[in-house]
């Protein structure tokens, strides 16, 4: 696969064919890179209230998140609006924990590329889910521990 990386502020951006894979040095870049103040039920001030003060805002923490491009108004997750699988590294631990955030967020990938039709393809989707996982740990190097 040929990896097409862009940096947009300090977005790392990486096209992963099915979908794109966003990596934010916290929570709000995700509203930043969309240009949106609100989406999918979260807002900014939910971003920013995780990061300085976790009584305020909807109580979400967002360690990672996935979901349709907020663009992609008939929900058809294709290109030019590809979902996205969204990574906060504010939380990565540097250990085994950052591989299992990963495997949770391909997870969801996985069953909304399917749309969410995985009655009879269980297997097919926590395999998509698990190749995913092992390509996006190699790509970022989190099997490198460093706790
Ligand atoms: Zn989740």
């Amino acid at each position: 696969m040929i990896m097409n990386n862009l940096y947009i502020n300090s977005m790392k951006k990486i096209d992963m064919g099915k979908f794109v894979l966003l990596i934010g040095k916290d929570a709000t870049e995700i509203f930043d890179y969309y240009n949106v103040d609100q989406m999918h039920g979260l807002n900014r001030k939910d971003a920013q209230a995780e990061e300085v003060d976790k009584t305020k805002g909807n109580g979400v923490y967002i360690y990672g998140w996935t979901n349709y491009d907020p663009r992609d108004k008939k929900l058809k997750a294709k290109a030019p609006y590809k979902p996205f699988l969204f990574l906060n590294k504010k939380h990565f631990k540097g250990d085994f924990t950052d591989i299992t955030l990963v495997n949770h967020e391909a997870m969801h990938i996985a069953i909304l590329l399917n749309n969410w039709k995985i009655v009879d393809k269980e297997e097919d989707a926590i395999t998509q889910a698990e190749e995913y996982t092992n390509k996006i740990v190699r790509l970022l190097k989190l099997d490198k521990f460093t706790n």
